[in-house]
């Protein structure tokens, strides 16, 4: 089966910690600190991969984890970063956020992309040392890593897509113009798999091809087949409607043009908009009379009209050269731009104001930057806690905490963390 969508987790790795360590050397009383940093968490990057057609692997992996750094160590050793966790997609691949539909990447083009960055590592003790501390007992740990929920959607390049109804000839075309072999078979619902060919013109011309299966096919089916498939046409720069201008199936094919242009329609009112050329397959299984007549019908509504017989290749080089010289008039494949993320309240401006509240005598203090800040704090260090003290003052959480009606001894809440209040 053909998968083309699907729901992953990603987390990239998180960074390693700082080290708290001294110099020791020989005759040596007491030397300065030496904790190296930690190293960067591995990140989680996208690459295209031009053996992938499809993203059946994510049904069977769904969750792809980047190692985390190495911690620091003494003698200023940095830890060592986590190499970065390589996924790899087919090329069109879209890199959705799960949880607010984002989009973070479309995978179109050779350039990797980082979609969940590895965290950073925490600094060693080092970094730490001031005139009046000249031993710091701590250093950070490192920050997380990016961890989400994304969503692949694959939507195939091509510049030309063929749609049409099902038992037309589509398949039959691209097998004739290309090296892709699609399934030909002279029943519906041959084709469930899109198939890309690539259709070499001469002097280095060439363009690719999509046959898409059958629109209505799963409309029949009565499992909505042909609108997922619809996904893959809505890059296409030029479409190539393919109908059986005999009628060997009984049906009228004025009926089938108009059928396949309303189901583009309803999928996407831009898809009706799209520059399409008509070929009219099948010719031997009918008379001129009819051929032409469907070329008027199509000639009227401002189309131009090819006829061929597909597996003989009559008329096909017509119908190509057409195409090659509508293409090169268009603008090139359509390429979706990431969405930027929404402001952050710190890059808006300042630090969102710290938010107290009160529950049975504790206090609450609650604001984004805060949590963040807190996590890269050792409570079980002393001087970690200093470092946090003065965080708290130099950024006016205290404050807050005072103008909410909190006094000497009462219970403040920090993120899980309960403290008591001392002036
Ligand atoms: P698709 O479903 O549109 O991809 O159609 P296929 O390419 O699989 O073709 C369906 C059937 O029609 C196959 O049996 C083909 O051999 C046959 N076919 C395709 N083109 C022609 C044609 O020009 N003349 C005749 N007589 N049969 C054709
Ligand atoms: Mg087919």
């Amino acid at each position: 089966m053909f998968i083309d969508s699907a729901k992953i987790k990603i987390k990239a790795g998180d960074g390693g910690d700082g080290a708290v360590a001294f110099h020791r050397e020989k005759y040596v009383a007491a030397g300065g600190p030496d904790g190296g940093d930690g190293g960067r968490g591995g990140s989680v990057v996208f690459q295209v991969d031009e053996n992938l057609s499809t993203l059946a692997d994510f049904r069977y992996k769904r969750k792809y984890t980047a190692q985390r750094g190495e911690n620091g160590r003494g003698g200023r050793c940095a830890g060592k970063s986590a190499p970065d966790l390589l996924v790899k997609v087919p090329r069109g691949t879209l890199v959705k956020d799960a949880a607010t539909g984002r989009l973070l990447a479309d995978m179109s083009g050779d350039s990797p992309q980082v979609i969940a960055a590895g965290g950073r590592g925490g600094w060693g003790n080092t970094h730490f040392a001031t005139p009046t501390r000249q031993a710091p007992r701590f250093a950070k740990p490192g920050t997380p890593g990016q961890e989400l929920e994304v969503l692949l959607e694959l939507k195939l390049l091509a510049d030309v897509g063929l749609v049409g109804f099902p038992n037309v000839g589509k398949s039959t075309l691209v097998s004739v113009v290309s090296e892709a072999k699609p399934n030909i078979a002279n029943y519906h619902f041959t084709t469930l798999t899109p198939v890309l060919g690539v259709v070499r013109m001469g002097e280095g011309r060439s363009f690719v091809m999509a046959d898409i299966p059958g629109l209505i096919e799963g409309a029949w089916e009565g499992q909505g087949l042909g609108h997922q498939f619809l996904r893959h046409v809505e890059r296409c720069r030029l479409l190539v409607h393919v109908v059986d201008v005999s009628g060997s199936e009984g049906r009228d094919p004025k009926e089938d043009f108009r059928i396949i242009n309303e189901e583009l329609e309803k999928f996407n009112p831009e898809l009706a908009q799209r520059p399409m050329l008509v070929a009219g397959n099948k010719c031997d299984l009918t008379d001129d009379e009819a051929v032409e007549a469907f070329r008027a019908y199509i000639e009227e509504l401002g189309y131009a009209f090819f006829p061929i017989m597909a597996p003989i290749r009559h008329g096909v080089d017509e119908l190509l050269n057409a195409v090659s010289e509508r293409l090169s008039k268009l603008p090139p494949i359509l390429r979706f731009e990431p969405e930027p993320e929404p402001l952050a309240p710190e890059s808006a401006g300042r630090r969102e104001p710290v938010q107290v509240t009160e529950e049975n005598g504790v206090y609450f203090a609650k604001a984004p930057w805060l949590e963040k800040a807190l996590s890269t704090i050792d409570l079980a260090d002393s001087e970690s806690l200093q470092y946090m003290q003065r965080l708290l003052i130099q950024s006016g959480v205290i404050d807050a905490l005072r103008e909410a009606g909190v006094q000497e001894g009462d219970t403040v809440d920090l993120y899980g963390v309960e403290f008591d209040f001392v002036e």
